[in-house]
């Protein structure tokens, strides 16, 4: 089981309601998915944060950095 785990929410991933994690069955899924998910939120949130994707292990987490 991979899973794709958001690790630091700014206010544009709460105010969205958005799932914190999700499981996939294929490790390929799961980066497609994290990555997907990733530039959708540094394209669509308030730009003030960079999300990226970082593998550990079986898990992709997005992380969030400042935007400088
Ligand atoms: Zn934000």
């Amino acid at each position: 089981m991979y899973k794709v785990i958001i690790e630091q929410q700014c206010g544009c991933v709460r105010r969205r309601d958005m799932a914190l994690e999700s499981n996939f069955s294929d490790k390929d899924d799961a980066l497609i998915a994290a990555s997907q998910l990733a530039q959708k939120m540094n394209d669509e949130f308030c730009g003030k944060h960079q999300f990226s994707v970082r593998q550990e292990g079986n898990d992709m987490m997005i992380s969030m950095q400042m935007r400088g």
